[in-house]
């Protein structure tokens, strides 16, 4: 007899990170992860380091007084509100909650890596339906629900294609999928979002008893380290998500950090407008250099190398480490073709297009 894990355990993929170093390079620009190159709000570092003589201490199981922030910053209800160590987590709870051996987890071909995996760690068969453009395809989604469909997972908007679904389109995927199905909308991004048609879910979440929003501290608010997010569920749902977690499944200093975040209204602004502004001046310079950057409504932007992989994104990854910049790989989305490059800094930014620029001038080696 020999010890082995459950069925479909050792098929999952374990999920790869962002680069963070390269040897050699003291302080790379890190525009692998989407995180807020503006760093994190200082009255959230002021929250975090007031906890230190606390370290002994549990935290707040219950999260009430986070809880009470993100519903007074968003107009939300905070008794639905579920926090989790990261909405990895929570996703992760979602699936365990609702989808098991046999049944199935359906998201789209190019969605969020996360929604594979935690289908398979619960031995449920992941699902990916078709998408057209680079952008969730809501016909061709509901035309791969099945009776064995137990969860629907939409990122919008999308990483790592930064594609956006109107609100009136989340709404059409809501309203073909069968009482019985869990429609989980990831917006992980949406503070990002500029489009008047966009909607994160929250009204849609209100409506009904199958639809939850997810939502994180990772990528706006600058939190990633601390792992922060937040489901805000039908009361059902929320029930099942807080039987399901651990105790004290979010730390203090989170909890402390993630209140001030919230409310520090000046930071976000301020992150959002960056973002505006380089992302719009890194597609235009990425498409001058002869690229093809898609549209993003995100923090980072999903660019199509021409030729094969091997001359053109991994050339172009290879060419961007020689000058000290990180970007992200997308072969394991299975878009070998393109690389996803997070809005950094101006600087890093501008020696992102600079390094791509000359890459395709043939100084990297494209020819
Ligand atoms: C970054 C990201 C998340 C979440 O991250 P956490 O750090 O676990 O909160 C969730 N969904 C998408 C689509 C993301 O890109």
């Amino acid at each position: 007899m020999t010890l082995s894990p459950r069925p479909g355990i050792l098929e999952v993929a374990p999920y790869i990170g962002g680069e963070a170093s390269l040897p050699g390079i003291e302080r790379a620009a890190r525009l692998a992860s989407n995180e807020n190159p503006l760093g994190t709000s200082p009255r959230a570092i002021a929250a975090f380091s007031a906890l230190r003589d606390d370290l002994h201490r549990y935290p707040d199981g219950t999260a009430a007084p986070l809880r009470a922030a993100i519903a007074k910053a968003e107009g939300l209800d905070p008794a639905r509100i579920v926090c989790g160590a990261g909405s990895d987590e929570l996703i992760a709870f979602l699936v365990h909650g609702y989808a098991g051996p046999g049944d199935e987890v359906l998201h789209s071909a190019h969605g969020f890596l996360m929604y594979p995996i935690a289908a398979k760690i619960m031995g449920a068969t992941p699902v990916a339906a078709p998408e057209r453009d680079m952008t969730a395809d809501v016909e061709a989604m509901l035309a791969r629900v099945t009776a064995r469909t137990r969860v629907v997972f939409l990122a919008n908007p999308n990483n790592p294609t930064g594609s956006l679904l109107s609100a009136e389109r989340v709404q059409a995927l809501r309203d073909g999928l069968p009482g019985d199905v869990l429609l989980v909308i990831d917006a992980a991004y949406a503070e990002y979002v500029e489009d008047a048609d966009y909607s994160a879910g929250a009204g849609m979440v209100e409506a009904g008893d199958n639809v939850v929003m997810t939502r994180t501290f990772s990528k706006i608010h600058g939190l990633a380290s601390l792992r922060l997010g937040w489901a805000y569920c039908p009361p059902a749902v929320a029930d099942v998500l807080n039987r399901l977690r651990g105790p004290f499944n979010v730390t203090q200093a989170a909890q402390a950090a993630g209140i001030a975040a919230i409310a520090d209204s000046g930071h976000v602004a301020r992150s959002r407008q960056h973002n505006a502004k380089w992302r719009a001046w890194l597609s235009e310079r990425l498409s001058a250099a002869g690229l093809h950057p898609y549209p993003s409504a995100g923090n980072f932007i999903l660019v199509e190398f021409p030729g094969k992989p091997e001359t053109g994104a991994q050339a172009a990854l290879a060419h961007l480490k020689t000058q000290g910049i990180l970007v992200r790989a997308m072969a394991g989305y299975g878009l070998p073709k393109c690389l996803r490059i997070s809005i950094g800094t101006e600087d890093e930014t501008r020696a992102a297009a600079a390094a791509l620029t000359a890459f395709m001038a043939g100084a990297g080696g494209a020819s």
